[in-house]
């Protein structure tokens, strides 16, 4: 069976095609490497049809589909949470996700699944925060762009017949990733093994998936899932602190005495405008389909941090 993963030289896109492979699948990846890398699918290159495309552009998208084509996993997008540019957010989440939506139903290609995230809930004021929360009340522009996908998706479920499963992952952390809280410690301690500059009061507590965890997830909620559009909270059992990733990440490197910058932050203490404070998801509508996490946040970090180490010394 054929299926596309468009961010699939991404961090959680290529260790979702390394799956897909395993479990049989032909797998065609489009990636215009903005933040992906070939290295990312050295040793399965020659497995995958690889199209070097920006799916910005229309034409893209209707060479990757291809009739026989039987799921479409949508994880290229502009992944930064911090502010930046609108239009980025715009053209590259939710006008790609137009694009492949149209491509997909000229095919008749009718299965999609999505990368959405856990900020498409904002400043939720419920802990562990289900599915069915609302209201979701984004408050960055990376979740408004991944609600507004999960929107349009819906919309095409309905629609259109489409099959769609979005998944609001937590903070997925592991080999390959490139940003995110774990790899920054670690490597502004390669620099300054003395200092660690903490963006935010320290205090924000937040839920980390290890990738293989997060990946057995979003196979089981795209098997599982026959009709319909539903969303899934992809997370771990727990949360944790910034400063217990501090914490973790300089222990894993066998530092002493390393003294905490804390910046404070905005707003109360986020790292960021936009920063979610508080995140921890409710996970039993997967776990309720026969998946559950193996390891907690902690174990994540700490598995993330003996990578990322690695990764920086190479
Ligand atoms: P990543 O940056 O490693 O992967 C994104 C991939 O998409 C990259 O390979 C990039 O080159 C590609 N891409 C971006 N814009 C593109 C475009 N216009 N055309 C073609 N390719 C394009 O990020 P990631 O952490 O692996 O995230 C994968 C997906 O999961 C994203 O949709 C992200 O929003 C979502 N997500 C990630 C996390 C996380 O913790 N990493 C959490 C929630 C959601």
């Amino acid at each position: 069976m054929s299926v596309v993963v468009t961010g699939g030289a991404g961090f959680i896109g290529s260790h979702l095609v390394e799956k897909l492979l395993s479990l049989g699948y032909q797998v065609t990846v489009v990636d215009n490497f903005s933040s992906g890398h070939i290295e990312n699918l050295s040793g399965i290159s020659s497995e995958i049809r690889l199209i070097r495309g920006d799916l910005r552009l229309p034409e893209v998208s209707e060479e990757a589909i291809r009739d026989e084509v039987d799921t479409v996993f949508h994880f290229a997008a502009n992944p930064e949470v911090r502010v930046g540019d609108p239009k980025e957010h715009y053209e590259n989440n939710i006008l790609a996700t137009y694009n492949l939506l149209e491509a997909m139903r000229r095919r008749d290609v009718k299965r999609i699944v999505f990368a959405s995230t856990s900020t498409v809930y904002g400043d939720a004021a419920r802990l562990p925060t289900p599915e069915d929360y609302s209201p979701m009340k984004p408050i960055s522009l990376y979740g408004a762009s991944k609600l507004a996908c999960e929107s349009m998706i819906s919309a095409y479920t309905y629609t259109y017949g489409f099959t769609a499963v979005a998944l609001r992952y937590a903070n997925v952390v592991g080999p390959r990733a490139k940003r995110g809280v774990v790899k920054d410690f670690v490597a502004k301690l390669k620099a300054n093994p003395h200092e660690l500059e903490i963006l935010g009061d320290g205090t924000q507590r937040k839920s980390y998936i290890w990738i293989d965890d997060a990946v057995e997830g979003t196979i089981t909620a795209w098997q599982k899932t026959l009709r319909g559009f539903e969303a899934y909270n992809v997370g771990s059992e727990d949360s944790i602190t910034v400063l217990d990733v501090a914490a973790i990440v300089v222990k894993e490197m066998g530092l002493t005495n390393v003294k905490y910058k804390i910046t404070g932050g905005v707003d109360g203490g986020r790292g960021w405008v936009g920063d979610v404070k508080y995140m921890h998801l409710d996970i039993r509508k997967l776990k309720a389909l026969g998946w559950a996490p193996k390891f907690n946040s902690s174990e994540a970090v700490r598995k993330a941090a003996k990578a990322a180490i690695v990764e920086l010394t190479r």
